[in-house]
């Protein structure tokens, strides 16, 4: 058995000195914890972001403020994000079943970047910033490869700011065992229009430019169907070919567009 140390860190400055003892912080725990009881990390202390404050939801007019351990289903409840950014809790709303999202937390999925995460699309479709305890980053720096954000060892998110779209939406076509995204799309329109892929790229999250142009011409689902979508560097594994998903991007992007109001 591991000899792991539960320690709550009472700021972020205090987890970052925590973090010194081989330590892992510890959010909603709907990753981590498996992940070591399947042997795949052995962090030598949790450090439980729980009392750092890096909870809730504030409106600042043309923002969305969104604390990293606010929980999925806080987002999936809350009246302001229905009210400016609808698109975000259906997002939160479909994400795994209701105890995952009762503990999973916006923080760690971001700094997880899952390729079939949810959030990741959001994220970036929004052009959000990530804030950490040490700076902001831009959403199209932060995703850097599957499981890879731009994040320092020592680096938390703190919380991340949302700018409030026209409209968006978000369609996702789930794995029927896990309810993770095979592939989900979010299309956001504002200044532009852009479409965030989750659940269907190698290197995880990504934009696609071909989509986002045809959009750009014409916002409406028919726009999408003379797109082409290659299926080169989109994941093929057991769940659906790379073919299939390429399929699926097209077709979420069909009906994310469709429920944009
Ligand atoms: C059965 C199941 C189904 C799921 N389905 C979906 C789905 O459909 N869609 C979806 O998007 N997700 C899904 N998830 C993932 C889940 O929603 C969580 O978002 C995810 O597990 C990570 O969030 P967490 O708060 O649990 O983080 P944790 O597991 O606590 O942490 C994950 C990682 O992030 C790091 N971390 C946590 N918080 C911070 C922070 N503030 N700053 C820096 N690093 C941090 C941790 O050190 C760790 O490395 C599913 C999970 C399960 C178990």
């Amino acid at each position: 058995m591991y000899q792991t140390k539960y320690v709550r860190a009472t700021d972020t400055d205090d987890a970052v000195t925590k973090l010194d003892y081989e330590g892992k912080l510890l959010a909603g725990g709907m990753t981590l914890i498996p992940t070591m009881k399947q042997r795949l990390a052995n962090p030598k202390t949790l450090i439980d972001l729980a009392d750092c404050g890096l909870e809730g939801i504030k409106d600042l007019g043309n923002i969305l403020k969104i604390g990293a351990m606010t929980r999925h289903v806080d987002v999936e409840t809350s009246e302001v994000v229905a009210e400016e950014i609808p698109a975000l809790a259906v997002l939160a709303s479909k994400i795994g079943d209701r105890q995952v999202r009762n503990r999973g937390t916006i923080g760690g999925s971001i700094a997880n970047n899952d390729p079939s995460a949810c959030y990741p699309s959001a994220v970036l479709a929004l052009d959000a910033t990530i804030h950490t305890n040490s700076r902001d980053i831009a959403a199209h720096d932060f995703f850097v490869g599957m499981f890879e954000t731009a994040l320092e060892e020592d680096e938390i998110i703190t919380a991340v700011s949302f700018p409030k779209p026209s409209t968006a939406a978000y369609s996702k076509f789930p794995n029927p065992a896990s309810r993770y995204a095979m592939v989900g799309v979010f299309v956001a329109k504002g200044d532009t229009v852009r479409v965030a892929v989750t659940g269907a790229g190698e290197d995880g999250v990504f934009r696609h430019e071909g989509l986002e142009t045809a959009l750009v011409r014409s916002f409406a689902p028919e726009a999408v169907e003379a797109v082409t979508v290659s299926s080169d560097e989109l994941i093929s594994d057991m769940h659906a070919a790379g073919d299939f998903r390429a399929h699926l991007v097209k077709e979420m992007t069909k009906r994310a567009v469709a429920a944009c109001s």
